[in-house]
C-alpha cells in the first residue's frame, strides 16, 4: 500500500487552517500543522512556528521530516489583517501584514520546494482572498499581500511544473472565523447582501477546495485561482 502523503499546514491552531488540518487527517493524510499559540487538532503533529521567523520555519520542516517524512503537500494558510484606511496606515501595519502573508508564505514555500523537487511530487496551495483581485477599502496592505500570492503561484508553476509539482491559489470570500468575527454586524450584513450565495462561507468550504487541489486527480491543475466565495468575486 502506498504511504499516506505528508501535509503541512501553516496556521493550524484555529479558523480555516484548523479545519483544513482535520479534513486532511480524516482523508488519511499524515498531517502536521504549525501553531504559535493554542493547539492543533487531535491526530495532527503540532509544530510551533512563527512564519515571520526564518529559523522557526526551518525548525518546523526539520521536525516534520523527522516525524512524518518530507512535506509533499504544503498549505500556506497563516495570515493576518491590520485594516485601516491608507492615510492612516503605518509602516508597521504594512510590514506586519506583508511579513506574515507574503514573506511568510515565501519562507515556507522555499523550504518545501527542494524536497518536493527531489521527490518528484508536490502540491503547493496558497491561501489568498477574494479581496486580492476585488480590492477592499481599508485593506491596501492585506489585498496587496494576497494578490502577490497569485504571481508567486504562477511563477512557481513555471519553475516547478516539470517536476510534478503544482501550485494553486485558493481565494476564500468571507468565511466565518475569528478574522471576520471582529467585523461590525452592519459590515457583515453588507457583505451578505453582495454575496450571490447570500451567506458567509464556512472553513469546511475552503478545506474541501484544498483537499481537492492536493489530490492525485488535480495533478494537471496548476497556476489556478480557485475562488471559494459564494460567487462574490465572479470567478476571479
Ligand atoms: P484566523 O485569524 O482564525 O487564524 C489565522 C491563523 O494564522 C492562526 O492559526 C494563526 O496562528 C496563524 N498565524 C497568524 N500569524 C502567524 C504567524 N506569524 N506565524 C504563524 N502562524 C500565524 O484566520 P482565518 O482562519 O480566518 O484565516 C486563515 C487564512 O485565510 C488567512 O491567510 C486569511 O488571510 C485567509 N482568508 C480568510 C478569510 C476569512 O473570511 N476568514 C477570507 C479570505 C482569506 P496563532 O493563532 O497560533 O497565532
Amino acid at each position: 500500500m502506498q504511504k499516506s502523503r505528508v501535509v503541512l499546514i501553516t496556521g493550524g491552531s484555529k479558523g480555516i487552517g484548523r479545519i483544513i488540518a482535520e479534513k486532511f487527517r480524516d482523508a488519511g493524510y499524515s498531517v502536521a500543522a504549525t501553531h504559535r499559540t493554542g493547539s492543533v487538532p487531535e491526530g495532527v503533529l503540532g509544530v510551533v512556528c512563527d512564519v515571520t521567523d526564518q529559523a522557526q520555519v526551518e525548525a518546523a520542516f526539520t521536525t516534520v521530516e523527522a516525524e512524518l517524512g518530507p512535506v509533499e503537500v504544503l498549505v500556506a494558510n497563516a495570515g493576518v489583517t491590520k485594516d485601516t484606511l491608507i492615510a492612516r496606515m503605518s509602516d508597521e501595519d504594512w510590514d506586519a501584514v506583508i511579513d506574515t502573508n507574503l514573506t511568510g508564505t515565501f519562507r515556507a514555500v522555499r523550504r518545501a520546494a527542494r524536497p518536493m523537487t527531489r521527490g518528484r511530487f508536490g502540491r503547493i496551495i496558497l491561501v489568498s482572498s477574494v479581496v486580492a483581485l476585488m480590492g477592499n477599502p481599508g485593506q491596501v496592505n492585506y489585498a496587496a499581500s494576497k494578490a502577490a500570492l497569485v504571481g508567486m503561484a504562477r511563477s512557481l508553476t513555471r519553475e516547478l511544473g516539470s517536476r510534478n509539482i503544482t501550485c494553486n491559489v485558493v481565494a476564500p470570500g468571507f468565511i466565518n472565523t475569528d478574522m471576520t468575527a471582529s467585523l461590525p454586524p452592519e459590515t457583515i450584513k453588507g457583505y451578505e447582501a453582495r454575496i450571490p450565495a447570500a451567506r458567509l462561507g464556512e472553513s469546511s468550504d475552503v478545506a474541501a477546495a484544498a483537499l481537492f487541489l492536493a489530490g492525485e486527480d488535480a495533478g494537471y491543475i496548476s497556476g489556478a485561482v480557485l475562488p471559494v466565495d459564494g460567487g462574490l468575486g465572479m470567478g476571479h
